[in-house]
């Protein structure tokens, strides 16, 4: 995984970076892990069907 400048804001490779030669640190900019995404789709669907259910009791 690349390393990241934060003066200029751009990934870096090596451990200094090419355009103004400071020291990168590594990145902790990781993609959302798929468990959490999950989660989110099981959450909406839940509460989906909470407002189904609701709106179906009101209904009646
Ligand atoms: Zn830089």
């Amino acid at each position: 995984m690349a390393n990241w400048c934060e003066v200029c804001d751009r990934p870096e490779e090596s451990d200094v970076c090419d355009v103004c030669g400071a020291k990168v640190v590594e990145t902790k900019r990781e993609p959302v892990p798929w468990r959490w995404r999950f989660f989110a789709v099981v959450s909406v669907i839940y509460v989906g069907w909470r407002i189904y259910q609701l709106i179906s009791w009101i209904a009646h």
